[in-house]
């Protein structure tokens, strides 16, 4: 950003909305919440398990996950306000921040996976309309401006409007995700990718894009999310 749109749009804090000063991203008070998921952490979902011993997590466990690997930045309890506006009020400059810190603090490990390209988990059509923005599109943005990681837009779709999701019971929401994506191209030569999504919940949507992925012969498909965590 330069000099004068800084001075007529300044950068405002993700978590407080206070007007940020030139070059700062988040102030010094706030830098201090948004917390990183705390070890051990699952080892296909990166989720934090709680037993001392446990290497898969409950859902990973008696779900097989079309995914090799994947893991998130942060606990979604301290930042679900700031993630909430980002995603549902129109605050996309909180998540190009968001991109940003995913870059920092996962760019090593992303980039150790040798990815092909990062994949945005796509919008419907109408869903895109409404709120003007993908928002994990976003963040996929700001993870190429550290990692330069080329991120691949036009690739992965929504094949049609899904249901709400949370309304659905786990059964439902499987058998809803499975058709939920589409890839029109045929001569595919990506073989590792990421995905990238706002939120890890149950990991039926990155599981089911990972399939769509892997039936056009991508080999490797992980996955990275700005937040997840328990009971969402
Ligand atoms: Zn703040
Ligand atoms: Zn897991």
């Amino acid at each position: 950003m330069n000099f004068i749109n800084e001075l007529f749009f300044p950068r405002h804090c993700p978590i407080c909305d206070r007007a940020l000063g030139r070059d700062e991203e988040i102030c010094p008070e706030c830098s201090e919440i948004p917390r990183l998921v705390p070890p051990p952490h699952c080892r296909k979902c990166g989720k934090h398990v709680s037993e001392p011993g446990e290497i898969f997590c409950y859902d990973c466990l008696r779900t097989p996950r079309a995914f090799d690997g994947g893991f998130s930045l942060y606990e979604y309890a301290s930042v679900h306000d700031s993630v909430s506006q980002f995603k549902n009020l129109g605050r996309p400059d909180y998540g190009e921040y968001y991109g940003r810190q995913m870059g920092r603090i996962l760019g090593a490990r992303l980039t150790a996976l040798s990815p092909d390209a990062l994949i945005p988990i796509p919008l419907s059509e109408k869903r895109l309309r409404e709120r003007g923005y993908n928002q994990s599109a976003i963040l996929a943005d700001g993870i190429f401006e550290i990692t330069k990681i080329p991120v691949k837009e036009d690739f992965l779709f929504r094949a049609h409007p899904t249901k709400v999701q949370k309304k659905l019971s786990r059964a439902e929401r499987q058998n809803n995700m499975k058709k939920a994506f589409h890839i029109p191209e045929n001569d595919v030569k990506l073989e590792t990718v990421i995905l990238v999504d706002d939120i890890y919940t149950t990991g039926s949507t990155v599981g089911a894009a990972a399939a769509a992925l892997k039936s056009v012969g991508i080999s490797r498909v992980y996955f990275v999310t700005l937040a997840t965590g328990r009971g969402l």
